[in-house]
């Protein structure tokens, strides 16, 4: 396989890649992995913009499902993705890698605002830039998030690390027969409802040509092998069927 030519992409985690074996929350050994993938990505010479969940810690819909207002149980969902990024942030540090953090909810004690211009200065200096609080508004979730940063800082590609090693046409946790896609197009995960983001993040990467690229973050060093073009994954873009 060839490798792929990016030069800046965007990793979305989800706030369950950080909680390791427990149940809820921030496991630190598990942030402390996380990082290392994201250092062992950075040392392929790429720029990367960051953009974690909060599920591990607060997700809105949960709230509003026992009988919360949406809105107000999103907000704690936001805040829990500034958590989060601040753990990363700590975690990255420790091992050398410069950071900011910016989040969408302004918060200046303890990071920046969303700043377009200043983020584009972060990654010339080498400074992986951590997008916190989604897009900033409720109904929304960090996949949303994620699309809308790697739209505005121009990324060529946003890889979305989970838990299964790309998308495939039934659970292959409950379906041995599961088929797992290399490549598919927007719109064909449009039409099948595949679950790869929630559509709106879809949508918003296939209207600015960004492919979509579904991997596992569990396997160690598999980011890094993903980029140079030998790893498992599955691509969505505008040119898969
Ligand atoms: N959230 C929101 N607007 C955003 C991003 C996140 O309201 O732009 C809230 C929403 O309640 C969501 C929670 O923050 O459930 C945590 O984010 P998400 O569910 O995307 O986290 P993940 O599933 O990636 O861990």
């Amino acid at each position: 396989m060839s490798k792929p030519a990016y030069k800046r992409i965007l990793l979305k985690l989800s706030g369950e890649a950080l909680m390791g074996e427990q149940a809820f929350g921030i496991d630190p050994q598990t942030v402390a992995r996380m990082a290392g993938e994201v250092k062992a990505a950075k040392e392929t010479g790429l720029e990367i913009c960051l953009v974690i969940g909060g599920g591990n810690i607060f997700r809105g819909m949960a709230g509003a499902a026992k009988g919360m207002d949406r809105a107000q149980a999103d907000y704690m969902g936001m805040l829990a993705t500034i958590m989060n990024a601040l753990a990363m942030q700590n975690a990255l540090e420790q091992i050398g890698v410069p950071t900011r953090v910016q989040s969408a909810i302004e918060m200046d004690k303890v990071c920046e605002p969303v700043i377009r211009r200043r983020a584009e200065r972060h990654l010339e200096k080498g400074r992986v830039v951590i997008f916190a609080a989604g897009v900033g508004a409720p109904y929304f979730t960090t996949d949303s998030g994620a699309a809308l940063r790697a739209a505005e800082m121009k990324c060529d590609a946003l890889l979305k690390g989970t838990s299964v090693d790309g998308v495939y046409n039934a659970d292959p946790k409950k379906d041995a027969n599961a088929v797992r896609y290399n490549h598919l197009s927007f719109d064909r995960v449009l039409r099948d409802n595949l679950k790869v983001m929630d559509a709106s993040a879809v949508a918003l990467c296939r209207d600015n040509d960004i492919p979509i690229v579904v991997f596992t973050i569990r396997e160690q060093g598999n980011l890094a092998k993903v980029l140079r073009g030998d790893g498992v994954s599955t691509t969505v873009s505008n040119q898969g069927e």
